[in-house]
């Protein structure tokens, strides 16, 4: 980075080391911008966090842009009126169409979770033993944090305007952006930016990957880049320092359908409701195609996963090619006979007498609270239940005990030995491993002139920085929070 009068500078409000908190703020000669508001998750200490704003003064902020619709990217939107912000929230398509309902049940989820905490009926959940995992549980005392009102979340949700992929927009005064598609869940783009320089030169690149989806992705369409080279690239190195194993995913998932119709079991698996649970419904609607499903329900418990779904269905040109045929044919590729859609409460627990072999697929994906968390209450000490985890699950957590040989929890006060069968299928993840992060680079028009590492752990960043400082560039930071970069 050259120590000159800077033409523009980028300010890292979040993601720095971590995973979540995604925040980066913009400044050019003539024009202010915010690049993601993403909330803090994980511990209680750190959604306390999210209630301390970044500091700069919003109220300059010409736009704020939005690389995708995942909380830790754009959960905090909902406090921009409380914090002066008037401009409009820039996203693609399918992001513009999510952010709405992704802020307003967020809204609702806050309220619920306060009257839960108020009234002792919060959702909760624990590994009794082995004792050595009942250690590493979190109790939580303190009162859930309330970032904003539905109030708010509404007034946001009209300032989104939506930008089509690939095209150039004028944003603010000598600030051009557009969205390149990233892969990783519907609507997700990385965010370039071009930069008009004072003295007429060539224009500023600064290229934001936001979150990178794996380079052959199964549900969605590849990737686009940039015709240039970026002067800073803002990269994710989530999966940074691993590689994922080659296994066959489809196959694994059969093979517990099969054992579970033959053997009259439930299958419960956690999901998120935007990204993982489309992946596992793309594998189950070919399950079905092939016949492994018959006589044998699904049911998708969550709203927003029902309606996440139908917009993938609605976006066929982002997918990928052979479902994107399906969809020209007038078919869904998310959908299939034995899908069943559950969108409340009590549609949920319609089929909690259910004893036939099914499979419910429910949020939260870390399996602690939702609907989820009930099922695997009714079910955990029966042994015609397997659990189904197919993504990483956060330490401390009960899917992440369950993962680690957990004999007996607490679910909701309830006290239960854990008699069910624990499958797990690795490898399914919306993030590229190194591998794909290193090929998403390499695809480039040309190597970035620096690339600063954020929303990866200190590890996993440290880890890729040495790759490509090896592959790539010299040029490679790890920004700490607060920390400004700054392009000549
Ligand atoms: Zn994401």
């Amino acid at each position: 980075m050259s120590k000159d009068v800077p033409c523009v500078a980028v300010r890292i409000h979040g993601a720095a080391g971590e995973v979540t908190g995604s925040c980066y703020e913009v400044t050019t000669p003539h024009a202010h911008l915010l690049v993601d508001f993403g909330m803090f998750q994980g511990a209680p200490e750190q959604e306390l966090r999210n209630t301390i704003p970044p500091d700069l003064d919003f109220a300059t902020l010409d736009a704020v842009l939005v690389t995708h619709a995942h909380v830790d990217h754009c959960g905090r939107l909902g406090m921009l009126p409380g914090l002066g912000f008037q401009g409009p929230v820039l996203a693609t398509e399918p992001t513009a169409e999510l952010l709405p309902r992704v802020l307003t049940s967020s809204a609702t989820l806050q309220q619920t979770r306060t009257q839960e905490h108020r009234g002792g009926t919060a959702p909760s959940s624990r590994v009794l033993a082995p004792h050595h995992l009942a250690s590493s549980i979190p109790i939580r005392k303190d009162p859930p944090v309330v970032l904003f009102t539905h109030r708010n979340a509404e007034r946001v949700a009209r300032s989104v305007r939506a930008i089509p992929f690939m095209e150039w927009e004028s944003i603010a005064d000598g600030v051009e952006m557009r969205f390149l598609h990233a892969s990783h869940v519907i609507g997700a783009a990385s965010i370039e930016l071009r930069v008009a320089r004072p003295d007429g030169g060539e224009p500023v690149r600064l290229l934001f990957s936001g979150d990178i989806g794996p380079i052959e992705n199964p549900l969605l369409a590849p990737h686009q880049w940039s015709d240039r080279p970026a002067d800073l690239l803002i990269m994710e190195s989530t999966n940074g320092a691993r590689r994922f194993p080659q296994v066959d995913q489809y196959q694994l998932l059969i093979e517990i359908l099969k054992e579970a119709r033959a053997k009259n079991q439930r299958v419960l698996a956690p999901v998120f409701a935007l990204g993982r649970a489309q992946t596992i419904l793309q594998l189950l609607a070919r399950a079905s195609r092939d016949g492994i499903l018959q006589g044998m329900p699904v049911y998708l418990d969550s709203a927003m996963a029902v309606r996440a779904s139908e917009l993938y269905a609605r976006h066929p040109k982002l997918l990928e090619e052979s479902l994107h045929r399906q969809c020209i044919r007038g078919t869904n590729p998310l959908h299939f006979p034995e899908l069943h859609t559950l969108m409340s409460r009590r549609e949920s627990e319609s089929i909690d007498r259910v004893k036939t072999a099914c499979v419910i697929l429910a949020g939260s994906g870390f399996c602690d609270a939702g609907p989820i968390l009930r099922h695997v209450q009714l079910a955990i000490d029966q042994p015609d239940t397997r659990i189904l985890f197919t993504g990483h699950q956060l330490d401390g957590l009960l899917g992440h005990g369950l993962l680690n040989g957990a004999t007996r929890v607490e679910i909701n006060g309830a006290a239960l030995d854990v008699n069910a069968k624990i499958d797990r299928i690795a490898g399914i993840s919306g993030h590229g491993d190194s591998d794909d992060l290193l090929t998403w680079i390499g695809r480039m028009a040309g190597p970035p002139k620096t690339i600063a590492l954020v929303h990866g752990s200190v590890e996993a960043r440290s880890e890729f920085a040495s790759i490509l400082r090896q592959h790539v560039t010299s040029d490679v930071v790890e920004p700490a929070l607060g920390d400004i970069l700054r392009v000549t």
